[in-house]
């Protein structure tokens, strides 16, 4: 019998299932091969600030500091380069920003940012701001190098799971021939299956494009982003999209996707990727963590920001799973199904 059986080998199951693995738990995760991962498009990117009030995002300091040990964690023992730091240069939209963004960078709150400079080597108007505590996790290499690392302690079952066919029993499940005392849900976007998640699919669509004036340092974000990857490549996104949608890439989205980055990007620009993918967000964008029937339980709605939350919240669910800590209310699924 494992300990725990986790549905879902992307950003949340992997990382649930290397934490739970370090405090001693077997488990065994089974994937359909990543049949709708919304991990292996996203472009790994984290970056504590919301642009919208100029502001830290929720918990920003904790999630932070979490998400580096973790990933710093998984670069050990897997042996791999996984966190790449870069700062943001957030392009000034008009006057009125650029205000507001200095009077905080002067009280230094948020802590991240800095006054706006100049930066001739980018076409703009109203000034460039930077931000710190940004980069990104290269997310295909994590979800790779875990694969590995789980096949070798024959913990990965390559299937496609079925809720229907799990066999609740007093103190277990069982599903095909695992036994568990657990099932952990960490199956995205595509968690319908479970009743009741207020899982709200959203569309995005991102490319890899070929930029060999682009900057090579830090991301770039006029709105939409340009961050740079390796050599001259680089990720541009996103796309934001609600239902309905179909799965596909869309052309238009492609075109104005570049058209917005055009605006502060004037060289050479090849498209070598346009791919869609789609993210679990929920109604108040933070994740859903915890019980959600006998022996059955989810870690799911990581949303547009996974990277930078999933550390924090598979630590509160390993406490809560256990230990018996009450999960903080504001990941707890609870509040959905509870009133
Ligand atoms: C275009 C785009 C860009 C993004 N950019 C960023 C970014 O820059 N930074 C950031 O932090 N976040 C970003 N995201 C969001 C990020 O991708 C998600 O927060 C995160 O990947 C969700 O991880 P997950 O493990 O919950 O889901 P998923 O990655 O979807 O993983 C679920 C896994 O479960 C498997 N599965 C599902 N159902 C079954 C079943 N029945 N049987 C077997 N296996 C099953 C799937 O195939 C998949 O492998 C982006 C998302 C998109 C779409």
């Amino acid at each position: 019998m494992v300990d725990l059986l986790i549905v879902g080998q992307g950003l949340a199951g992997s990382v649930l299932a290397f934490r739970a693995l370090q405090r001693g738990c077997s488990v065994c995760v089974v994937d359909n091969n990543h049949a709708s991962a919304a991990s292996l498009v996203a472009a790994g990117m984290f970056n504590p600030m919301s642009f919208r009030s100029i502001v830290d995002v929720w918990n920003a300091d904790v999630h932070h500091e979490f998400m580096l040990d973790f990933f710093s964690d998984a670069e050990q023992v897997l042996g791999v380069k996984l966190i790449y730091s870069l700062p943001l240069l957030k392009i000034m939209p008009d006057e009125g920003f650029k205000h507001r963004w200095n009077a905080k960078a002067v009280a230094g709150n948020p802590r991240w940012i800095k006054s706006t400079t100049d930066h001739s080597e980018i076409p703009n108007q109203y000034g460039i701001g930077e931000v710190n505590g940004c980069g990104y996790v290269d997310l295909p290499v994590f979800l790779s190098s875990m694969k590995h690392y789980l096949s070798a302690k024959n913990a990965l079952v390559n299937h496609q799971f079925d809720v229907e066919e799990v066999v609740t029993h007093s103190d277990h499940i069982s599903w095909k021939q695992i036994v568990a005392k657990r099932i952990v849900h960490c199956s995205g976007a595509v968690a319908s299956y479970l009743p009741n998640l207020p899982i709200i699919p959203n569309k995005g669509e991102v490319l890899t494009v070929q930029a060999p004036q682009g900057v090579r340092n830090a991301i770039v974000n006029n709105g939409k982003w340009l961050m740079p990857h390796h050599s001259g490549v680089f990720r541009l996104g996103a796309t934001y999209e609600r239902p309905p949608f179909d799965d596909r890439p869309v052309m238009q989205h492609r075109d104005e996707l570049i058209q917005k980055v055009r605006e502060n990007y004037q060289g050479d620009l090849e498209v070598l990727k346009h791919e869609a993918g789609i993210r679990p967000t929920t109604p108040d964008r933070k994740p859903i963590c915890g019980s959600i029937g006998e022996h059955q339980y989810v870690c799911n709605g990581l949303g547009t920001r996974g990277v930078l939350i999933v550390a924090h919240t598979v630590h509160c669910l390993l406490d809560f799973l256990l230990h018996d800590h009450p999960l903080p209310r504001e990941i707890d699924v609870k509040r959905f199904t509870e009133k």
